[in-house]
């Protein structure tokens, strides 16, 4: 990941970086850290980038010649194309402006950017740069908080910080950025350290027992009992969505996509109506549905943004209204199989590990036609796919789709017929078991021989199909 900070003040983004668990990162070439003087393109021969505002006021304001031209070289030197021209392309680097009046930044916009290759740091100033130059080179506007610092600098650096322990590597194991603060709305458990007694308080016992299944449920309540005391605004949401889960398990096996996703805090409640619900992911891309009647689908698709691309619903009534009123086709009708016992499936290949970002082209090459490259990177950079090894090569892969069904199966030709398939496809399902969800998948109605092997895996397939319904190609 490559970080562009254009800045009045380069020496407090390099010596700020340059510590610790950054610099470490950068010496492991993970991240780069570049601090770009925009003072070097200013064209006023004293050197000055600012000058007073019209119309009267306090202060100093950065002049957009000077700032755009320092981005319009860091955007060259990236080889990507703008976020503004390439808006929704691939291949565009974004460029974020640190102030005040944006976006809060949120460990969820932290993945988000941590997704990207390169990003763009525009720091302000004294008042503020001139509006016209951010009109034309910001894609986003985020703030680090409700208070007026002075300057982007360090708005910027804790940006930087927040997204550099989320890129694969940098921190020493990956588990210690998915168990944190935030994540499906909680905050983390407390934590203790040698010595077992300090000042007269003991570690509690449970943490002391050896019992993983115990701690695990002790840290999950002490988790649930501090976001209700200090953040009761998280826990209300963390709060709904278990209770619309616990209600849509009457239904377990018709209903584990959007189960599974409220478990894993996924998605947000749009609206439940009964037993029938309307949900949305959080990146806002697809839209879930679950309901019996005709009647029950209308009145959640009330709910539903109108510009919406993708839908998955289980409900055969409602595939008339969506293709006729919301331009929703039908892509793939599909069979739902369901694994629904607690206990994790047996695993005959052991090497199985997430997959290295460096063989993002290997991944590529392999599934989907080499059309699926950046889903497929941002599948890996999710940390939900994994590949199998065998003799120093990847034998295969798997992974957790965007919508949070298991797939994304490819084994290579010469271990085909070993256990690595199969492995690979139980793995998955301890994966998500693992991390509170229904282990699921989404069979096409066709295609027979996957499903015998989800049968024969132990995964139930219901009779009742889904079916994802999205928009045509260039229709609004
Ligand atoms: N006049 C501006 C306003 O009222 O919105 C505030 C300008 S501030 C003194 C100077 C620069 O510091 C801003 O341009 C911005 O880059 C940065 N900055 C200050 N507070 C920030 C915050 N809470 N989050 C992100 N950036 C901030």
């Amino acid at each position: 990941m490559i970080f562009h900070v254009l800045t009045l003040f380069p020496d407090m983004i390099r010596e700020g970086c340059n510590n610790s668990i950054l610099k470490r990162a950068m010496e492991k070439n993970l991240i780069e850290i570049h601090a770009v003087d925009i003072r070097d393109y200013t064209q006023e021969k004293h050197g000055k980038v600012d000058d007073y505002t019209y119309g009267g006021g306090a202060g100093m304001l950065m002049q957009a010649q000077p700032v755009f031209d320092a981005w319009e070289d860091v955007v060259k030197s990236t080889g990507l194309t703008s976020g503004k021209e390439g808006a929704q392309e691939g291949r565009r680097v974004r460029t974020v402006y640190v102030t005040p009046q944006g976006t809060p930044f949120s460990q969820k916009l932290a993945k988000d950017f941590a997704k990207e290759e390169q990003l763009i740091f525009l720091c302000g100033h004294y008042e503020g740069i001139d509006e016209r130059v951010l009109e034309e080179i910001v894609t986003d506007q985020v703030s680090i908080g409700d208070y007026v610092l002075t300057g982007g600098e360090l708005p910027a650096m804790v940006m930087i910080d927040a997204v550099s322990r989320l890129i694969p590597g940098v921190l020493g194991s990956e588990e210690s950025a998915q168990t944190e603060s935030f994540e499906n709305d909680l905050l983390e458990y407390p934590q203790y350290s040698r010595p077992e007694v300090w000042h007269g308080k003991a570690v509690p016992e449970v943490l002391l027992s050896g019992d993983h299944k115990k701690i695990k449920a002790w840290r999950l309540e002490q988790s649930k009992e501090r976001t209700k005391r200090w953040r009761p605004d998280l826990y209300e949401k963390y709060a709904a969505r278990e209770q619309l889960a616990a209600r849509l398990m009457k239904h377990k096996k018709e209903n584990a996509y959007m189960i599974d996703s409220l478990l894993k805090g996924k998605v947000k409640i749009l609206h439940v109506e009964g037993d029938a619900a309307v949900c949305q992911s959080l990146d806002g891309h697809l839209i879930m549905l679950c309901c019996e009647t005709l009647e029950q689908g209308e009145k959640l698709l009330q709910y539903v943004p109108k510009d919406t691309g993708l839908l998955l619903h289980n409900c055969a009534a409602i595939n008339g209204i969506l293709e006729s009123e919301w331009g929703l086709q039908v892509g793939d009708e599909c069979y739902q199989s369901v694994y629904t016992q607690h206990t994790a499936l047996p695993i005959a290949h052991k090497d199985i590990r997430p997959y290295p970002i460096e063989a993002l082209e290997y991944a590529s090459a392999n599934y989907g036609d080499g059309k699926a490259r950046e889903y497929l990177r941002d599948r890996i950079l999710s940390g939900e796919f994994f590949a199998a090894w065998q003799d120093g090569e990847i034998a295969g892969f798997c992974g957790v789709h965007d919508g949070g069904s298991l797939g994304l199966l490819y084994v290579e030709p010469k271990y085909r017929r070993t256990s690595i398939g199969s492995s690979l496809a139980s793995y998955l399902v301890n994966w998500s078991l693992e991390h509170g969800g229904i282990p699921y998948a989404h069979i096409r109605v066709h295609n027979v021989a996957s499903l015998k092997m989800q049968e024969k895996m132990g995964l139930y397939v219901g009779s009742r199909t889904v079916f994802w319904t999205y928009r045509r190609r260039g229709e609004k």
